[in-house]
């Protein structure tokens, strides 16, 4: 879908996010047709460099980061053309007036917030006082948002003094996967799942989001945070929403995240006894976590696990298990839906006990496999297997058709004003109130994360939360 011509600033944009995933992204799109004649992107940071210099960076990162269209599109001059620079200090004066100069009346204007979270209430309140934002602008904000629920409050309070909720798109590059929006489809545009789709039919429902690599060169950050700040309050959380609500009255952006909302709101407090924590040790050369945030007593998980429960007449019975961490045995991220027995085998105990399952993967691979049971060829008798009808989306879509990466689509959605995939204020708020008294638990008790092995699944534990229920993770792989 075409989109109006537009003015983006991207506020940090000598930084890694905007050379690894946004600039890139955008080149993409350019490629794809589909920034328009006079759409503009606009870095802004604080390096003192000129347009020219800037835009060798940008060429840079989308030789290195633009996957195969940087390759096959032969745009890369005609894109860095649509690119300008503008040295600002987002804590004082410097280059703001400059930076409005080169913004032009008519035109959607974006501005993306890809800087330290610290900087997001300084620049939301110059782009008021230097007259860089009107009443049509909109702000992307990235995550974190926020440390805790006071700190989210604070600044939504703060984004609030400058800008209307309609304007705030808050970031959550998980929602804006294929499968992501995929989930949605298959639940509300079929007839044959959302029937089935609650507690009388579903056994239960894990989330896995697995990492392979460590905390890397974000370990000061990531210690103050860990995976549950890091990536549940936000990502498994809204995983969580999409798979668990109810469904919208129509495809809009409160429409839906009304519904996301009553599923945080539903959520119980958490059991301790459910709740796993987990912190990765050295394997061999290789540093623990421990090294890698410079901290020998650092008690911060870069793993959990957690069996949650919805209080609400769809999901009364059916546990939801959560897990994510780091150093684990593969990139594996993926959302499964298994369904209960058939209430009565007809084939007997020989024939084994199967279930239907419908994984929905995230990544690598984004797609959707229903795992279907039949009969076994042969003449063997009436053996069961389980076989999977699969759903790729590089077969579905052919070999050529790159699915935009979530960055990027949902950047465009931001230039439509379409703030369905975005979070809204009272959602971040209500997932911060829930993980927040985890967190403090941890705390007041002085727990210390369970050791594991790199490259393994995490913490034994962590198998023993599902093994006491009798069920069992799927297999990272
Ligand atoms: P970075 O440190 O690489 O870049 C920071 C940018 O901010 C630079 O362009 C720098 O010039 C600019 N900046 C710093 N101080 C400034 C000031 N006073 N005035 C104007 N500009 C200033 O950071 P990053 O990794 O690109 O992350 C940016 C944001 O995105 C952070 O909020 C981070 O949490 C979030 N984020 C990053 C990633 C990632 O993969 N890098 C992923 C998710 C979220």
């Amino acid at each position: 879908i075409p989109v109006e011509p537009f003015d983006l600033v991207i506020f940090g944009g000598t930084g890694d996010l905007a050379r690894r995933k946004i600039l890139p992204g955008l080149f993409r799109r350019f490629c794809d047709g589909q920034m328009p004649d006079g759409a503009r992107v606009i870095g802004a940071a604080r390096s003192e460099m000129d347009t020219a210099a800037y835009r060798v960076t940008v060429g840079e990162a989308i030789g290195e980061f633009g996957g195969d269209s940087a390759v096959d599109c032969d745009a890369v001059d005609a894109f860095l053309e649509r690119v300008e620079y503008q040295a600002v200090d987002a804590k004082g004066e410097g280059g703001w007036e400059a930076l409005r100069g080169l913004l032009r009346d008519g035109m959607v204007r974006a501005f993306y917030f890809s800087v330290a979270p610290s900087l997001f209430g300084d620049i939301a309140e110059r782009l008021r006082s230097f007259g860089l934002a009107d009443a049509q602008s909109r702000i992307v904000v990235e995550k974190p948002f926020g440390h805790d629920l006071a700190s989210a409050r604070s600044l939504n309070a703060t984004l609030a003094q400058h800008f209307d909720e309609e304007q705030i798109y808050r970031i959550d590059h998980y929602l804006g996967k294929e499968t992501v929006q995929n989930l949605m489809a298959v639940r509300f545009g079929n007839m044959l799942f959302e029937p089935l789709w609650n507690a009388q039919f579903i056994d239960h429902i894990q989330i896995t989001v697995a990492e392979t690599v460590g905390v890397g060169g974000r370990g000061e950050y990531y210690d103050k945070s860990g995976a549950m700040r890091d990536m549940v309050q936000n990502h498994l959380m809204q995983l969580l929403c999409l798979i668990a609500m109810e469904p919208p009255s129509k495809f809009d952006p409160d429409a839906v995240r009304d519904e996301k909302l009553k599923v945080i709101r539903a959520l119980d407090p958490i059991d301790y006894h459910q709740l796993v924590r987990g912190q990765y040790g050295p394997a061999g050369d290789a540093p623990g976590y421990r090294e890698d945030v410079g901290d020998a007593r650092s008690r911060t998980e870069s793993f959990v696990a957690m069996k949650v429960h919805l209080s609400n007449w769809r999901w009364a019975g059916t546990p939801f298990y959560l897990r994510t961490g780091k150093k684990l045995r593969a990139r594996d991220s993926e959302i499964a839906v298994v369904f209960k027995d058939t209430p009565h085998s007809i084939f007997g105990p020989e024939a084994g006990q199967h279930r239907n399952v419908l994984a929905i993967r995230l990544q690598p691979n984004e797609g959707m496999t229903l795992d279907v049971t039949i009969k076994e060829p042969g003449p063997g008798g009436m053996r069961l297997i389980d076989v999977p009808l699969d759903m790729s989306f590089a077969d579905a879509l052919g070999p050529d058709a790159e699915a935009p990466d979530a960055y990027e689509r949902l950047i465009m959605d931001v230039i439509r004003g379409n703030q369905t995939l975005f979070m809204r204020g009272d959602e971040v708020e209500a997932a911060w109130a829930w993980t927040d008294p985890i967190i403090e638990g941890w705390q007041s008790r002085g727990d210390v994360p369970k050791p594991y092995d790199p490259g393994s699944s995490g913490p034994e534990d962590a198998l023993m939360l599902m093994h006491r229920d009798g069920r069992r993770w799927r297999e990272i792989k």
